[in-house]
């Protein structure tokens, strides 16, 4: 029941751009809208010259990209065109990958969690809601029914550091062995028998991370969450040839893998992952901050643009080099990167106001060179 006015598109790295409505208190400031969205692929920035420095901006600049959604698209409309074309990926034996980027405040977990602003909470309009609602209507089909088994992992990464969301934030060891296999060690994988129990895990998850008291990361704006919904196989592997096989590296460390029982092999074949980034604002890793600050930003900072090296390097599909070492939230998503049947969306979110518009123009720059 949604009026799509486009097809969606079959893309391996898709970009599409978020505006956020503007909210009570810049309605109250009177902090004017910058941000147009003219159409479904472009967006333009218009900001007043006589307001800034002519040297950094000019006024109506223009950017296109995959989608572009403006303040009145429900999340509805942008999973349509973001990650639900992804559902075919991960049956398919590849692996899928959603960012949600942007400055603190843009809509990254509106986008991803869903509508936490009320007292009601609502995760059900969220992507991770919306894509766990695919997947088990796509498990409901006769071809599925009960070969393939639903495991979720939830962790956040902050200063380098992953700390388990589905247990209590225990620091989790990141390991690579010599064929460049990345493992996130003892990372809880829970299994999910329903749409239901993949919500109560988001709902759990992200009071741990928002609620932290223990100063250091506490704020879940510097840090990084993902949300993983894989897909295993339990049949005898003969039978799924059409699956993929390369990289599968946490069949090799789980506890199903006893080699006395072949035909129960848990196999890995498929794996969707959904990031809410850190905030990607500038500014507190200058000389203003406090050392805490200016090794989270520079962190932060530097997983960034790892990111983006990782997304290009995917986009240019020619086997060369992905430079996953650059940061840890590129070194615990390298699967996500390599493979012919890979596929990355990236949703950057933009707020509409005067008073953000450099961060915006710098995630329209950053978003504009991730293909
Ligand atoms: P971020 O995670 O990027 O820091 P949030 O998702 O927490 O930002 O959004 C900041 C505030 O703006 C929240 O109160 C959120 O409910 C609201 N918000 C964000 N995007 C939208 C949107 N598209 N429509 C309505 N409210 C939004
Ligand atoms: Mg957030």
């Amino acid at each position: 029941n949604l009026h799509h006015e486009i097809n969606q598109k079959d893309l391996r790295i898709c970009v599409a751009i978020r505006k956020r409505p503007l909210n009570k208190r810049e309605l109250a400031k009177k902090d004017n809208d910058v941000i147009t969205i003219p159409n479904r692929d472009h967006c333009l920035v218009h900001v007043p010259k006589t307001k800034v420095d002519l040297t950094k901006y000019l006024d109506n600049q223009t950017f296109k990209f995959d989608y572009t959604f403006d303040e009145k698209a429900s999340t509805e409309l942008v999973y349509h065109y973001t990650a639900a074309p992804l559902i075919e990926t991960i049956f398919n034996g590849g692996n899928a990958t959603v960012f949600a980027y942007g400055q603190t405040g843009s809509g990254k977990t509106f986008t991803m969690g869903g509508d936490l602003s009320s007292a009601k909470t609502d995760y059900s309009h969220g992507i991770y809601a919306q894509t766990a609602r695919d997947i088990f209507h796509r498990l409901s089909q006769p071809q599925y029914r009960s070969s393939i088994e639903i495991f979720v992992t939830f962790y956040e990464i902050y200063c380098g550091k992953v700390f388990d969301l589905l247990n209590n934030k225990k620091r989790l060891r990141v390991l690579e062995d010599q064929k460049g296999l990345v493992q996130v060690c003892d990372r809880k994988e829970q299994q999910v028998k329903s749409v239901q129990d993949v919500l109560n895990i988001i709902q759990h998850g992200m009071s741990i991370r928002t609620s932290g008291t223990t100063a250091a990361n506490s704020n879940s704006s510097r840090s990084h969450a993902v949300l993983q919904i894989i897909l295993k196989s339990t049949a005898p592997i003969s039978s799924h040839s059409n699956v993929s096989s390369s990289s599968s590296s946490s069949s090799r460390y789980n506890n199903h893998n006893n080699p006395a029982v072949p035909r129960r092999l848990m196999k890995e074949v498929g794996k969707m992952s959904l990031i809410d980034l850190a905030g990607s604002e500038r500014g507190k890793d200058t000389a203003s901050g406090d050392r805490l600050q200016r090794m989270e930003g520079s962190e932060i900072n530097k997983s960034l643009l790892a990111l983006k090296e990782c997304i290009r390097a995917l986009g240019r599909g020619d086997g060369s080099h992905v430079p996953f070492r650059g940061s840890t939230l590129t070194k615990v998503l390298r699967d996500s990167f390599i493979g012919d049947k890979s596929k990355v969306c990236m949703i950057a979110m933009v707020s509409p106001t005067h008073s953000d518009v450099e961060n915006t123009m710098n995630t329209l720059r950053y978003a504009d060179r991730v293909k």
